[in-house]
């Protein structure tokens, strides 16, 4: 195990103000608190803690996330708390260890390709933090280096969840060589004949051609001196894991794969590299459609170099990497760059990607906010409108922030949010609004015959749900209209003695032009279309004389002949209710109700009065009422309400909504009528039901005339 003081010194190295103090006191701390916990090696626990804030001492890491890697585990497996970290290493440090507790407690139970990319979502999402991924990506690392003690079927997982997750991951936070490292460690569980047997043929290769890699650093090395450019040369094989990837996508054998060795030409300056690049052409032959220049256009993690492929003394392939000193050091640790120290000040390495423009440029998204700010503790924003939530069988779902277990369920299939009756989050029963969380397992309980229910459009937030619920509910409602229109065409054949079968429906249907009988009573109920023109349509001369009893456009006694005549949609007197005419300019005579408090604002101009009285005949049933009905959200309800008023020979006119609760609705229906005797009648009937719980004429005083 790494002494404390060596690792202080590892840290003084780059840190010289490092905060010696508080390093002893969190290793110390973690050393208590894994006291008597062991590693399958056999190990002392702790050992690992201070292996994995070695590995980010080489990344040169601030104090911070040294010590939070020295912490890493103790809330997850100790006594320790996170009020216990907060108050002995200041809230940064408890806010990093529990980012990374919340990491290791995310259950990866699934980790199909098509998914790998939702976890490395979720992985950015649930870390507010970009050092909270530096720790867990170190802790990996020293999981797999040290691997080998793992239970076997154990070992296979770790591995793939590290070949699918944390490698790529690695990749895309700039930082290769943790990238090659995490891929090489995994393939050696996943496949250790293949990478064996790649390794086998390298030592081949070595004894047949001699050491290549040596041979080409001297040769470029021997280049450079003649046009006396200084540089830094390194050769290498490629990983296995890089080759047999290669041998895959392109399949070929090993024996025909060219570029297997790398070779990285480390220079002072930007021209520099150029020159380099031109002293490799002219020695060697650059194969075309190889050459990238990274310089002036950098990858966006900060990425900068030079790549040339050059074909040696046998035809065989290399690679060529050319690129500052500075350069280097981004493309080696990423956009973990931006917390280097050196000297013991942040490194102020002029290619190092700013991680605000790295965030922005993986999410497209431009924000402004203060830069300087940001940097110090570097939130990832990237994904903080999304929210990611497992499957019980733990495929994540990725969802935008703020949806509730329905988006959840219409996102897995529509009819699975059709007929969802209730969720469970982490197992324990929730309600449907519930916000959901990263991380967590979502359940959902569907019933047969469930429906959406109105209220749940504001329940749900994605476009999906909504659009899914509204279809259902006007599938719902025309079902509705169609029952209605029935019991409304029913009741308008019973009055001028007819009989609504289905064959005269279909034949007013085709009268009026409409699709077919079912499209015609949806439009009957849905008050698109009157009763009245059904039976016309149908038996012209019946509704003529229906409509002989009184002039149904002057009801009234009082009117002179060119006056024109309303009734007031405020207070919507009937014949035989009392009335008062007033003049309108321009509207003619309007009648009020006598107790309509409208006519208050007229009490001053007495000249506006008018005495109206209705006509002493039989009138038409065509003075519209409005009621306004409390009834039971239950099956039928809403039908045997239709077919009470038709009974009344009332016909519907309009039907609305006002809210819709689990258990009652509330409704207004405009219900045209006779007189005041059959205004009665329906109401009786509509209070003798039993689940109409009020019923009242619905007055509206805001209508004006
Ligand atoms: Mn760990």
């Amino acid at each position: 195990m790494i002494d404390v003081e060596d690792l202080i010194a590892l840290v003084r190295n780059y840190n010289p103000r490092t905060n010696a103090d508080l390093i002893r006191l969190a290793y110390a701390y973690g050393l208590a608190m894994h006291e008597g916990q062991f590693r399958k090696s056999g190990e002392p626990y702790f050992t690992h803690p201070v292996a994995v804030a070695a590995i980010l001492t080489e990344q040169r890491l601030d104090d911070a996330t040294i010590i939070t890697a020295l912490l890493h585990d103790t809330i997850e497996d100790t006594r320790s708390t996170y009020s216990d970290i907060t108050a002995q290493f200041g809230a940064e440090v408890a806010e990093l260890v529990d980012g990374v507790t919340k990491l290791t407690n995310l259950q990866l139970s699934s980790t199909e390709s098509q998914q790998a990319e939702n976890f490395r979502k979720l992985f950015m999402a649930m870390s507010k933090d970009l050092r909270v991924i530096l720790v867990k990506l170190a802790d990996r690392l020293h999981n797999m280096r040290t691997i080998k003690s793992m239970r076997v079927e154990k070992q296979a997982q770790k591995a793939r969840e590290t070949m699918e997750i944390y490698a790529p991951l690695a990749g895309r936070m700039g930082m290769q060589w943790m990238r090659e490292e995490l891929e090489d460690l995994s393939f050696k569980v996943l496949n250790p004949d293949a990478r064996n047997s790649i390794i086998r043929r390298f030592l081949t290769l070595q004894r047949e051609s001699g050491d290549v890699v040596h041979k080409i650093t001297a040769d470029i090395r021997n280049e450079l001196e003649k046009v006396q450019i200084e540089a830094t040369v390194y050769g290498r094989a490629k990983k296995p894991y890089s080759i047999w990837r290669k041998m895959q996508e392109k399949d070929l054998a090993f024996s025909r794969l060219s570029d297997i060795y790398g070779f990285r030409i480390i220079c002072d300056s930007l021209p520099d590299c150029y020159r380099i690049l031109g002293v490799i052409h002219q020695r060697w032959r650059a194969v075309p459609g190889r050459f990238k220049d990274y310089l002036s256009q950098p990858k966006n993690n900060g990425y900068r170099s030079i790549h040339t492929t050059v074909s040696g003394r046998d035809g065989k392939r290399v690679e060529v990497q050319i690129r500052t000193r500075e350069m280097h050091e981004v493309a080696e640790a990423g956009v973990a760059a931006h917390w280097a120290y050196r000297e013991g000040v942040r490194t102020q390495n002029p290619f190092a990607i700013d991680p605000g423009k790295w965030i922005n440029s993986l999410t497209e998204r431009f924000g402004e906010g203060d830069h300087d700010e940001f940097l110090e503790h570097v939130k990832l924003e990237m994904y903080s409108d999304q929210v990611f939530c497992f499957t019980p069988k733990g495929d994540v779902v990725q969802l935008p922030r703020g949806a509730t277990p329905l988006d959840y369920a219409y996102s897995i299939h529509t009819r699975i949010g059709n007929s969802c009756v209730s969720a469970k989050v982490d197992g324990i029963r929730v309600p449907l609004w519930t916000r959901l969380k990263n991380g967590q397992s979502v359940e959902i309980i569907t019933a047969e015959g469930q429906r959406p229910q109105s209220s749940w459009i504001d329940i749900v937030t994605t476009g999906r749900a909504k659009a899914a619920i509204r279809k259902s509910l006007r599938e719902e409602d025309r079902g509705r209209f169609i029952k209605l229109g029935q019991e409304l065409a029913r009741a308008a054949f019973d009055h001028v003695g007819k009989k609504a079968t289905e064959k005269a429906l279909r034949t007013a249907a085709k009268m009026l032009g409409l699709n077919d009988e079912q499209d015609m009573l949806a439009r009957l109920g849905s008050a698109e279309l009157t009763a009245r023109r059904v039976v016309e349509a149908l038996y012209p001369e019946l509704a003529r004389e229906d409509l002989d009893v009184v002039d149904a456009s002057r009801p009234v006694l009082g009117l002179q002949d060119d006056q024109a005549f309303r009734r007031a949609p405020c207070c919507q007197p009937v014949p035989g209710e009392r009335i008062v005419g007033i003049t309108y300019r321009g509207k003619g005579i309007v009648a009020h109700a006598i107790d309509c408090p409208a006519l208050a604002e007229f009490e001053e101009q007495t000249e506006r009065w008018v005495d109206l009285s209705w006509h002493a005949g039989r009138h038409a049933a065509v003075h519209t009422i409005s009621f306004e009905l409390t009834i039971a959200n239950d099956a039928g309800v809403l039908g045997r309400i239709c077919t009470l008023i038709g009974e009344q020979k009332a016909n519907i006119s309009d039907l609305r909504f006002t809210d819709r609760k689990p258990d009652f609705y509330r409704l207004v229906i405009d219900v045209d009528l006779r007189d005041v005797e059959h205004l009665h009648m329906v109401m009786t009937a509509l209070e003798a039901e039993t689940d109409v719980a009020q019923v009242s004429r619905h007055r509206d005083l805001a209508r004006k005339p």
